[in-house]
């Protein structure tokens, strides 16, 4: 029997798990994963998979339009597999795209499925089984320190238990693993180049603000893109939670965040949704992720460790917020291990009258989401702000070596790292069928 060559898979999360299930048929699959499951990040989201390439990332950026949405397809294939099926919205879609176009918001429309985080568990255990069925060798509590380049070529993953021999590897190790990601492409010299960051808040009011959109017209996760009016700054909406929670992220290096999930059948009787502020740099400061890290940093110094939490009003009228202004507030925060404190003292003015004003634009689309009484949790910061330089296949400079998903800068969803990592395994599986 012809040996199949070996491809060693790093991290588990949806782009590692795409990118094995397609790899299986054609190569000796091991998959690499630090912790105890498989599901990554995604584990622990609430599940909206939005089937459009260009939400959760773009991966128009790498294959064409036709072919993107190829892939789109092939995902939503793979979800029907497993019972979870996405919903085009509602007939109001047109009325909700007039009202936002008209406030001059750019809404966009996508079919989604929610498979919430009460009910994501189980079915990674399902993917778990498919892999395992088709061959896949999955090591659990493995987590690679290092590379062994020779030539060019990636001859081998080191872990704290020894090396794995490889013909290809796949790096996919998420948000988390992007600090780590960016050290290994320093030291083997594979290239990357800053990103963009995304820093903002995490919005949480009345579920009612928003039930008309989610739960009437089932858009579960609306995407609403902002220019303010006095930086033409670009905010977005992202991760709604249609009631739901509010919770800690850890970034890594000690750096603390919040994030949001919502779960099929436990409500809360809030919603909340990520209000995100894009920012570039330029000379003489590219890097985005160390100005981000450092906003963290001074927001986790100023909340004693703990995240901040402003109501919209003490924001507006420059006052620091006290849990005695929080219980003014008609919402009841769903996280309380938080400081009460002044965002204004941790973000920079640009970020924070962006905020204000996307709030405030988005009123118009929502009623009663800017009102005095919405609860702004900080930080909140995407740090996708490296992208590995990849070709359209996710081939790195190096000959064997690929990459997938948000932990290389290349996507920033469940959707688009499964994308990213179909894509890498599509790269390979061309590499093995044409030697
Ligand atoms: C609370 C929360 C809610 C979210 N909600 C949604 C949502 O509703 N919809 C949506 O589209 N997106 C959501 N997201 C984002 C989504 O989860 C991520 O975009 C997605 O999981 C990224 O997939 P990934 O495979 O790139 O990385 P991850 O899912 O982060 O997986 C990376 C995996 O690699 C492992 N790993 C890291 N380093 C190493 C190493 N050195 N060796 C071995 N293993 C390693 C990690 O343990 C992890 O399992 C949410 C995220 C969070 C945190």
């Amino acid at each position: 029997m012809v040996k199949r060559p070996r491809v060693v898979v790093v991290g588990g999360g949806p782009a590692g798990i795409f990118a094995a299930l397609k790899l299986a048929k054609y190569a000796q699959v091991t998959l690499l994963e630090k912790s105890k499951n498989i599901g990554g990040s995604g584990l622990y989201s609430d599940g909206k998979i939005n089937f459009h390439p260009q939400i959760g990332g773009d991966i128009s950026d790498f294959v064409s339009m036709d072919e993107a949405w190829m892939i789109v397809r092939e995902l939503e294939k793979i979800f029907k597999e497993f019972g979870v099926e996405g919903e085009y919205p509602s007939d109001q879609i047109e009325m909700l795209l007039r009202k936002a176009t008209s406030s001059d918001i750019k809404f966009i429309p996508a079919k989604l499925a929610h498979v919430g985080s009460d009910c994501l568990p189980d079915l990674m255990k399902k993917f778990q089984k498919r892999l395992e069925d088709d061959g896949v060798e999955i090591k659990f509590q493995e987590s690679v320190v290092d590379l062994r380049c020779e030539r060019e070529k990636v001859a081998a993953v080191i872990t704290k238990n020894g090396e794995v021999p490889c013909d290809f590897v796949l790096l996919c190790p998420g948000r988390s693993g992007s600090f780590w990601l960016r050290e290994m492409a320093e030291k083997h010299n594979f290239t990357f180049r800053h990103n963009y960051i995304d820093i903002g808040v995490r919005v949480e009011f009345s579920s009612k603000v928003m039930d008309e959109i989610t739960i009437d017209n089932k858009i579960w996760d609306p995407k609403f893109h902002i220019i303010t009016p006095s930086y033409d700054g670009f905010v977005r909406t992202f991760c709604s939670n249609p009631r739901g929670f509010v919770t800690k992220e850890a970034y890594g290096k000690g750096l603390l965040g919040v994030n949001g999930h919502a779960m099929k059948n436990i409500h809360s009787e809030n919603s909340n949704f990520a209000l995100l502020n894009r920012v570039n740099l330029t000379h003489p400061q590219e890097d985005t992720t160390q100005y981000g890290e450092s906003i963290v940093k001074l927001a986790n110094i100023l909340g004693g460790g703990k995240p901040l939490l402003q109501r919209l009003g003490d924001l507006r009228k420059h006052k620091r917020s006290h849990w005695e202004s929080i219980k003014k507030s008609n919402i009841v925060p769903t996280l309380k291990d938080v400081t009460p404190g002044d965002l204004s003292m941790v973000l920079p003015h640009r970020i924070v009258v962006n905020i204000i004003e996307a709030l405030e634009m988005l009123d118009k689309v929502m009623p009663g989401v800017a009102s005095n009484s919405t609860l702004l949790y900080a930080p909140e910061v995407k740090f996708y702000s490296m992208r590995v330089n990849v070709d359209s296949n996710l081939k790195t400079n190096l000959d064997n070596l690929y990459v997938a998903g948000d932990g290389a800068g290349l996507s920033r969803g469940i959707n688009g790292a499964a994308e990213t990592g179909m894509l890498a395994a599509f790269g390979i599986i061309e590499k093995i069928k044409g030697e």
